[in-house]
């Protein structure tokens, strides 16, 4: 397979880009795999690369009913950062952006992985205590955030308004410099290549509906699909939105619900706002793509659902959060609009780890934010399915966690998701 250079783009282009190979095979499903992975998202795909590059298991399969990619991978506002409240969380996620940032070198694909750093800013002086606290727990925590103030908040995004009497004047605000933007379509692909090389068998339209067990112990015993059965012992699903669905098929109930998440692109602008700049009180964040367009989201829709598409409060409150935000924006024109279906535990955070069904292992609740998580998420998670033991990194995330009161409280310390 063509490694991805500057010469191989060049050569390429000399022979009229006729000659490069296919990214991956479309093969047939087999009768038996070692290891069978629901869903062909950022989280399947990373957990199958790391199966075969960490563990040496290679007759695995991917199994995604639609097209990889399809799900909320391709549909995120691509946001990387690390800072989280709690000491797990911490530990979990910085050590995802890290992985990230030599990501594009371990696949030999170009994640576009700009490291311009996010702003929260902050509205009153309650907000500021706040991120006082956070900073400080995020520093014991090891993780590089500082606080600013208004004339450095405003220096660091000048476009930001300027009215002391606004509703919302900036006062403040916290940034983590090493957060950025990765692209997420190339996270998808650039695992699938690398995954599909050491003979990951990835199958698209193939759509899990239903889950063997053992009758006598309760064990996986396999899959039905819509490509006929597949015989697997280990069986890990990390499919968001459409968890609580397949534990269904397991016969068992997962703690989450699932709600539409929505984005938004604006029509291109000539470049403009070089960080990522997010306000939880005005319930909106944005960032600028490479083509320009102005990348927006906000809160999830505020009622459960399986529905891919978002309703127009929830859109109108994000634009009018982003006008409130930056005033000169109050004329651009949003051009597209799309939801992905996220699963979310009370805690806000994710289910990683073991479930009650004998070889079944979960990957999921990451909420609107497991984009950044998914190389930290495929490494542990993969771990867990080849060693059947969850990775310490991950202990903290098990479902057990609601049985025993052991929450890792998020959502108390979390503003807005992404
Ligand atoms: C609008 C939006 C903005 C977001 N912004 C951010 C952000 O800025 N930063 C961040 O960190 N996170 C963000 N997120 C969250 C992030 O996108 C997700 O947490 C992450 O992509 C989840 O990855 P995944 O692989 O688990 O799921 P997915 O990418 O959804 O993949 C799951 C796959 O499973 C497949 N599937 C479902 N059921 C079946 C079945 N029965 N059989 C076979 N396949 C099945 C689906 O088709 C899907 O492709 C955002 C999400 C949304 C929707």
């Amino acid at each position: 397979m063509t490694h991805y250079s500057a010469f191989a783009l060049v050569r390429n282009a000399l022979g009229g880009n006729r000659h490069w190979d296919q990214a991956w095979r479309s093969p047939a499903p087999k009768p038996h795999y070692d290891a069978v992975i629901v869903g062909g998202g950022g989280h399947g795909l990373a957990t199958a690369y790391y199966l075969a590059k960490n563990h040496g298991l290679t007759n695995v399969a991917v199994l995604e009913k639609g097209w990889i990619g399809g799900g909320n991978t391709g549909r995120n506002t691509t946001i990387v950062r690390s800072d989280y409240y709690y000491p797990q969380s911490a530990a979990f996620f910085d050590h995802s952006v890290s992985l990230y940032e030599g990501l594009g070198r371990a696949l030999n694909f170009n994640i576009m992985f700009s490291q311009r750093g996010m702003l929260t800013v902050a509205h009153s002086r309650g907000e500021i205590d706040f991120q006082r606290r956070l900073v400080n727990a995020m520093a014991l925590n090891g993780v590089d955030v500082e606080l600013v103030g208004g004339g450095e908040a405003r220096r660091m995004c000048p476009i930001l308004h300027t009215d002391p009497d606004s509703r919302h004047p900036i006062l403040g605000g916290m940034v983590q410099r090493r957060a950025g933007t990765v692209r997420h379509d190339a996270v998808v692909w650039g695992f699938a290549r690398a995954a599909d090389r050491m003979g990951v068998d990835i199958i698209q339209n193939c759509a899990v509906t239903g889950i063997d067990r053992d009758p006598a112990t309760g064990a996986v015993t396999g899959v039905r699909t819509a490509q006929g059965r597949i015989a697997t012992g280990r069986l890990g699903v990390a499919v968001a939105g459409h968890s609580t669905m397949l534990a269904d098929m397991a016969g068992f109930r997962l703690p989450l619900r699932s709600y539409a998440l929505q984005a938004f692109v604006s029509e291109p602008l000539k470049p403009v706002l070089d960080i990522v700049v997010s306000s939880a009180a005005l319930g909106v964040y944005v960032s600028q793509s490479d083509k320009g367009g102005l990348v927006l989201g906000g809160n999830a829709d505020p009622y459960a659902s399986y529905a891919q598409r978002g309703n127009v409060p929830t859109m109108e409150a994000v634009a009018a959060g982003l006008v409130a935000l930056i005033p000169s924006f109050g004329r651009v024109k949003l051009l597209r609009q799309w939801a992905g279906i996220v699963d979310y535990a009370h805690d806000s955070s994710p289910v990683i780890g073991l479930s009650p069904v004998p070889g079944l292992f979960l990957n999921c609740g990451w909420g609107g934010g497991g984009f950044k998580a998914i190389p930290a998420g495929g490494e542990t998670f993969a771990h867990t399915i080849a060693t059947a033991e969850p990775h310490p990194l991950i202990r903290a995330f098990a479902l057990d966690r609601f049985r025993d009161m052991a929450l890792v409280d998020e959502a108390a310390a979390a503003g807005i998701e992404h």
